[in-house]
């Protein structure tokens, strides 16, 4: 029983809800009173109901965003139906800006606004009786309730509500900053200023308490974690000198920004140690101009090279799909380049409409037309009609799953061995889609044999070439049985099982690290 509980739906399990561990450890002389509760966005809306009733709560704070808004809003609509007189608190991004239309809004008894670190406490205790099991007082607050800024050194680090449990089974986050002072017009965080630094020594302090609990990957949510170069110095520095096989570690990186400094730091870690997510998200310069993303592709090739060449960071890099302005043609150059520089990822976005976000100043002129439900995609634009967005989310999906997985390591390449890659890629996405009718549930197999079917039937590759590839990517993985189509192609001495690498570093990442 606990007269508060704090919830949301994760995306998935493996994720560890960050925001409600914040709320959690920032709740005072109430956090004995309440506990957490977490789901995913599969159970089912009732089940979760059920579940945050038995509590028996008198608040019940949700975390919501863009990837549980709808499941939620299920929940709190039968909570609120059985249980009228729970108080209902939302906070998090998608219920921080435009709030006047939501469902999930008119619902909720309360929404906090902004960073609620510190605000949650200040309500509920407003809402509760000092004594327990008292009744609720009459609340002195609005519907909506804008969370002041809250000054970093005095929120309580989350770290501690970390279970063992979470350690060894799921994604931990930290974080050493919070906002950014870039203007990307597409972002929520473009609205988050200024930046703020968690107090260093402290900040260390709990990471140091993180790998003496045996903590192995850590993945960083800071904006842009090379801002201050000196902090993200001394950050590197702190896990480099602590490092054991198996750490990984996950930031997000402006690209253009990789003084010496931060280069020869960098440079010391151990192959696979290190993800950078990159942003780039459009090369086209007109289009960057447009949206307020302003970056010097110069210096971020340069970084790039360095990455590739004298590093063995793990690159993530991001690509936006129908920002106004950007035509599919440019969005192709800009694949092609940003191939060109080699990174082991590349994340394919389509365009969202985030609450709050300046990107609608542009869609009268570029005749921005989003889809009103969750995740506010972009179904098409001045430049790119509906049916060649859908061709485009197709190529996003297949990417992810040809290009982005690690399993075709060295064959995703052979597809653009006649065209350049966008070209090529495009024409196998479309190629795909006629023969499955189907973005999802494809089983490796399956798509490893339709690969195989592409490149030696629609683009002539010799097929003993390119079985000789796709049997050697199909080892990597660890996998001995002989796929029934390369046989014929393969001689048996080609067969000879190869030896599985142990690693403890995320399987994808670890892929592309053999
Ligand atoms: S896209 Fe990155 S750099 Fe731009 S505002 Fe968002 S977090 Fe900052």
């Amino acid at each position: 029983m606990a007269d508060i509980v704090l919830t949301t739906l994760n995306a998935k399990y493996i994720h560890a809800a960050f925001g409600l561990r914040y709320l959690l450890a920032n709740l005072g002389e109430l956090k004995p009173r309440a506990c957490l509760a977490e789901f995913d966005i599969n159970q089912r809306p009732l089940d979760i109901a059920e579940v945050l009733l038995a509590s028996n709560p008198k608040i019940i704070g949700f975390g919501i965003y863009i990837w549980n808004v709808e499941q939620t809003t299920e929940v709190i609509a039968a909570i609120k139906r059985v249980r009228p007189e729970i108080k209902i608190i939302l906070g998090g991004p998608e219920v921080s800006h435009e709030t006047e239309e939501q469902k999930i809004v008119q619902l909720a008894d309360h929404v906090i606004t902004g960073e609620a670190d510190l605000k949650f406490a200040e309500v509920c205790r407003a809402l509760l009786d000092a004594t327990p099991h008292s009744a609720l007082r009459t609340p002195q607050f609005s519907k909506i309730i804008p969370a002041e800024l809250p000054d970093f050194s005095q929120i309580a680090p989350p770290y501690d509500l970390y279970t063992d449990d979470d350690i060894t089974h799921r994604i931990i986050y930290v974080e050493a900053s919070r906002g950014c002072p870039f203007t990307c017009e597409f972002c929520l965080s473009s609205l988050d200023i200024p930046v703020r630094q968690a107090p260093l020594e402290k900040f260390l302090g709990e990471m140091q308490k993180l790998l003496d609990r045996g903590l192995k990957q850590f993945k960083f949510v800071d904006r842009t974690f090379n801002l201050n170069v000196a902090t993200s110095k001394t950050i590197l520095e702190f896990f480099l000198a602590r490092y054991q096989p198996g750490h990984f570690f996950h930031f997000e990186m402006i690209p253009d920004r990789l003084p010496e400094s931060l280069r020869e730091i960098i440079a010391r870690f151990p192959p696979g140690a290190l993800q950078f997510e990159v942003g780039i998200q459009t090369f086209n310069e007109e289009v960057g101009d447009l949206i307020k993303r302003r970056q010097n592709y110069d210096k971020l090739a340069d970084n790039f090279h360095f990455l590739r060449a004298e590093t063995g960071v793990h690159i993530h890099a991001d690509l936006i799909v129908g920002l106004p302005g950007e035509t599919v043609e440019s969005f192709g150059a800009g694949f092609d380049r940003l191939i060109a520089l080699g990174p082991q990822e590349i994340q394919v976005g389509i365009l969202k409409r985030l609450r709050g976000t300046t990107i609608v100043r542009h869609d009268d002129e570029w005749r921005m037309i989003y889809n009103p439900q969750p995740p506010y995609e972009i179904l098409q634009s001045k430049l790119i009609d509906f049916a060649t967005m859908q061709r485009l989310r197709r190529f996003a999906r297949y990417w992810d799953m040809v290009g982005n997985s690690g399993n075709f390591i060295e064959t995703t390449p052979l597809l653009w061995k006649n065209a350049p890659p966008y070209q090529s890629f495009l024409h196998f996405s479309d190629w795909l889609h006629v023969r499955t009718n189907r973005t999802d549930g494809i089983a490796l197999t399956r798509l490893i044999e339709l690969l195989f079917e592409f490149l030696t039937a629609e683009l002539h590759l010799d097929p003993k070439a390119v079985a000789e590839i796709v049997w050697r990517d199909y080892r990597r993985g660890g996998r001995h049985d002989k796929p029934c189509f390369l046989k014929s192609f393969l001689s048996e001495e080609k067969i000879v099982p190869l030896r599985k690498t142990r690693t403890t570093l995320p399987k994808r990442q670890a892929r592309h690290l053999v």
